[in-house]
């Protein structure tokens, strides 16, 4: 992977973060949905264990990842 983190703009993105999380309830419930392009973004390791990620709530993801066939 050789994109920058989203967020910082300074590391390289290391991981996808789930804006609208990926636990099991929401897998079960959504499955594939969870990794639509709108509910992702590439983070670096510093800026994925911060505080300050944004996070999407339930009506936000499914607004986000309407497309979706
Ligand atoms: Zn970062």
């Amino acid at each position: 992977m050789n994109r920058l983190c989203e967020l910082c703009g300074k590391r390289l993105a290391e991981g996808k973060h789930h804006l609208f999380s990926q636990t099991k309830f929401n897998r079960k419930k959504y499955g594939d949905r969870l990794d639509h392009p709108g509910n992702i973004m590439y983070l670096c390791s510093v800026c994925h264990l911060g505080k300050s990620i944004p996070k999407l709530r339930e009506n936000e993801f499914l607004e986000a990842t309407k497309d979706i066939t």
